[in-house]
C-alpha cells in the first residue's frame, strides 16, 4: 500500500498557524507593535489604512535586525526570545514562540525594511504569501519598518469575515490602547487613513492613561501601590463615585503584558463592595509584576490568558491593595444606594427570632430568550445560569407555580384591583402596588429600561422619534476609541431620538434627546450609552439592533434614587404591562415580584 502521510509544505502548515495567532487586523497591529516594544524601540507609529485591510504599518526606532535575522525573522519557531523550553519560564519578552511573522506573511504582502546601528546600509524584504519575492540592501535609519498590505489576499474566505471597517477600527484601538497603557515612556502614534486618532508623547502611567481615556479621568484615580513577596502591585483605581454603572476601563498588567483576568476582576469588584452603587463597576488600571518563573503565558496564542502559580494568594493580595487604597484616600462611600435590604424590618425586642425573609419562588427553568426575537442577556456575573433552561414566562405572573388556568384568572383580578390602584414608592427604587394576590414591587429602574428597550426596537425599525431639541447644545470631546463607537452608531441614535452631531478633532455637539428619556443630563447620557454600548460588543448573541436599543434604554432609563409622583407611577405600570415582556429588564434580570398574602401571613402567625 502507498504512503499517505505527506508533510505539508510550509506555506500551508503556516497559514494554518496563522488562523490561531492572526485572526483580524488587529492582531497583526498587535504582533508588530509588540515586536517594536522587545526591540528596546523608544518611539513607535502606526499607520493604518482601511481599518487595516489594506495597509497595518508598524515603525520603530529599535534595534533592527541583520541581513540574516531579516531573512529568518519570517521562518516559523525562528526567534531571538528563548533558545530553550527552560527559557519559558523566564521570559520577559512580550514575544516567544516565533510565530507571528511567519503566520503575518503566511496570509498577506509583507515588506520589511531593518537597520541595526552598525550597519551601513539596511535590508529590504518583500514576501507574498510565505513566498519571498525581492530581498536586497535598501537605505535605512536604525530601526523596523514592517508594512502589511491587503491581509487574507489569498484566503477570500477569511477576508470576507472580517467585520465592517468600524468594527475592524475598534478592535486595533483595543489593542492599541492595551499596548500603550503597558508602556508609558514609549512615544506612540496612530493614524488612520491620514487622520491622526493617538499622539502619546513619552509619560508616567498616570499621564498616559489620562492621554488615551480623556484628561477628566487624572482626577479619578487613586494610586494603588503594595510590595509583597509573590506580586507587587502598582497602578490606580478609578474613586467609586466615577464607577458608571457599566464596566468602562478595566485593566490588568502582568510584567507589562495585558492580560484578562475575571477571576482576578472579582477580587477588584470584592473590595469596592458596598461603596458602589448596584451594578457599577470601577476602572482600574493594575500593573502586577511577579517573577515570571511563577507565571504560564503559553496557555493561549493570543498570550491575553495567564496563569499563576498561586492564584489564591494573588486574589487576596489584590483585595487587600484595593481596599488599602480606598481607606488610605479616604474615599468616601457613595451613599446613595445601601445594599439591597428593599423593605426595612422594624427592630424587634430581644429573644424574639428575627423573621426570615420569604424566598419567592421563581422558575428556574424560565427562559425569557426563548421566542427567539430578544437577544439573550450578556452573561453577566450575577445573571444565574439556570434562566438559560426557562420556558414559560407568563409563570412568573403568579409567583408560586399554578395551573395555566387559574393563572389566567388570577392575572385577570390582579388587573381588576388595578383600577382602583394606588402606588408607593419605596426609597424611590422599588415601586410597591397592592394586587389580588399580594403586593407587586417593581423595580423602577429596571421597569423603564424595558419599557424604552421596546420603545427604541421599535423606532429603529419604524423611523424617526421625537427629539427633544435642547436650548443649550453641548459640545465635548470624546476619547478617539469612544468616537469610533459614536460613528458606528449615530444613525440609529437619531432614530431613536438622539441627535448628536460630529465636528472636528473628536468633538461632538450634543443637540437634542429623546423625548422619552429620564436622564436628566444629556452628557451623562451619551458618556453611559457608550460605555453601555461597550459590553455588549463581544456578545454575538446579542444583534445590533437590540444592542443599541439596550444600551439607548439603559442610558436613559430613570435612575434609584429619583422621585416619582403616582401618576408617574401609574403611566410606568401601565407602559410595563403594555411590554411584550414585563418581567425582565433588557439585560434579563427580574423586574418584578409579588409578595404573597400567604406569604404576608406566615409572617404574622
Ligand atoms: P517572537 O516575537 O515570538 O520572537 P516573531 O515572529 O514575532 O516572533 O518575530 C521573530 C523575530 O524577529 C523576533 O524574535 C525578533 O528577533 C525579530 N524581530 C521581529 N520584529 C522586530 C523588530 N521590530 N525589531 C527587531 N527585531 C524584530
Ligand atoms: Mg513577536
Amino acid at each position: 500500500m502507498r504512503d499517505i502521510i505527506k508533510l505539508l509544505p510550509d506555506s500551508v502548515a503556516n497559514q494554518i498557524a496563522a488562523g490561531e495567532v492572526i485572526q483580524r487586523p488587529a492582531s497583526v497591529v498587535k504582533e508588530l507593535v509588540e515586536n517594536s516594544v522587545d526591540a528596546g524601540s523608544t518611539e513607535i507609529s502606526i499607520v493604518i489604512r482601511d481599518s487595516g485591510r489594506t495597509l497595518v504599518q508598524v515603525e520603530d526606532n529599535g534595534f533592527g535586525m541583520s541581513e540574516t535575522d531579516a531573512r529568518l525573522s519570517f521562518e516559523r519557531h525562528a526567534t531571538s526570545k528563548i533558545t530553550s523550553a527552560h527559557d519559558l519560564f523566564h521570559i520577559t519578552t512580550k514575544g516567544f514562540r516565533g510565530e507571528a511573522l511567519a503566520s503575518i506573511a503566511a496570509v498577506a504582502m509583507v515588506e520589511l525594511r531593518t537597520k541595526r546601528e552598525e550597519d551601513e546600509a539596511g535590508t529590504l524584504i518583500e514576501i507574498n504569501g510565505s513566498h519571498i519575492e525581492r530581498q536586497e540592501p535598501c537605505p535605512m535609519h536604525t530601526g523596523t519598518v514592517f508594512s502589511v498590505k491587503n491581509l487574507f489576499y489569498n484566503i477570500p474566505a477569511r477576508r470576507k469575515f472580517l467585520k465592517s471597517d468600524n468594527t475592524e477600527l475598534r478592535h486595533i484601538i483595543t489593542e492599541f490602547q492595551r499596548v500603550v497603557l503597558a508602556h508609558p515612556s514609549i512615544k506612540f502614534s496612530l493614524t488612520h487613513n491620514n487622520e491622526e486618532i493617538y499622539k502619546l508623547p513619552s509619560a508616567n502611567s498616570r499621564q498616559r492613561i489620562a492621554g488615551v481615556f480623556g484628561k477628566q479621568y487624572n482626577q479619578t484615580l487613586v494610586e494603588v501601590n503594595t510590595s509583597t513577596t509573590i506580586v507587587d502591585i502598582t497602578g490606580y483605581i478609578g474613586k467609586p463615585e466615577s464607577a458608571r454603572r457599566t464596566p468602562g476601563e478595566q485593566f490588568f498588567f502582568i510584567n507589562n503584558r495585558y492580560i484578562r483576568h475575571p477571576y482576578l476582576h472579582r477580587a477588584v469588584m470584592e473590595a469596592f463592595q458596598g461603596i458602589l452603587s448596584v451594578d457599577a463597576v470601577p476602572s482600574y488600571f493594575l500593573f502586577l509584576t511577579a517573577d515570571p518563573a511563577t507565571i504560564d503565558v503559553n496557555i493561549h496564542p493570543t498570550k491575553t490568558e495567564v496563569k499563576f502559580e498561586d492564584e489564591r494568594s494573588v486574589w487576596q493580595i489584590i483585595l487587600a491593595a484595593v481596599r488599602e487604597s480606598l481607606g488610605r484616600f479616604n474615599v468616601v462611600p457613595s451613599l446613595d444606594f445601601g445594599p439591597e435590604s428593599a423593605m426595612e424590618i422594624p427592630i424587634l425586642p430581644t429573644g424574639i427570632e428575627r423573621p426570615t425573609v420569604p424566598e419567592p419562588e421563581i422558575d428556574p427553568t424560565f427562559n425569557p430568550f426563548d421566542q427567539g426575537e430578544y437577544s439573550r442577556p450578556k452573561t453577566n456575573w450575577d445573571f444565574p445560569q439556570n434562566y438559560e433552561n426557562t420556558r414559560n414566562w407568563e409563570s412568573l405572573y403568579s409567583v408560586s407555580a399554578r395551573s395555566g388556568e387559574s393563572q389566567q384568572q388570577e392575572r385577570a383580578e390582579n388587573m381588576a384591583v388595578e383600577n382602583r390602584r394606588r402606588f408607593f414608592q419605596v426609597k424611590n427604587r422599588y415601586i410597591l402596588c397592592p394586587v389580588i394576590s399580594g403586593i407587586m414591587m417593581i423595580d423602577q429602574r429596571r421597569a423603564h429600561e424595558r419599557i424604552l428597550y421596546e420603545k427604541f426596537l421599535t423606532s429603529l425599525g419604524d423611523g424617526p422619534k421625537p427629539v427633544q431639541v435642547s436650548m443649550f447644545p453641548i459640545e465635548v470631546e470624546l476619547t478617539p476609541g469612544d468616537m469610533v463607537i459614536l460613528r458606528e452608531i449615530d444613525d440609529d441614535l437619531l432614530k431613536m431620538g438622539f441627535n448628536v452631531e460630529q465636528e472636528k478633532n473628536n468633538r461632538v455637539i450634543i443637540k437634542g434627546h429623546p423625548a422619552d428619556s429620564r436622564n436628566p443630563n444629556p452628557l451623562e447620557m451619551l458618556f453611559s450609552l457608550i460605555a453601555e454600548y461597550k459590553i455588549t460588543l463581544n456578545d454575538p448573541s446579542i444583534g445590533a439592533r437590540e444592542r443599541v436599543a439596550m444600551a439607548m434604554a439603559k442610558a436613559s432609563a430613570v435612575a434609584y434614587g429619583m422621585a416619582l409622583t403616582q401618576t408617574e407611577m401609574e403611566e410606568m405600570f401601565d407602559q410595563l404591562f403594555a411590554c411584550s415582556m414585563p418581567n425582565f429588564s433588557p439585560a434579563g434580570k427580574p423586574v418584578m415580584n409579588i409578595l404573597t398574602l400567604d406569604e404576608l401571613d406566615k409572617r404574622f402567625s
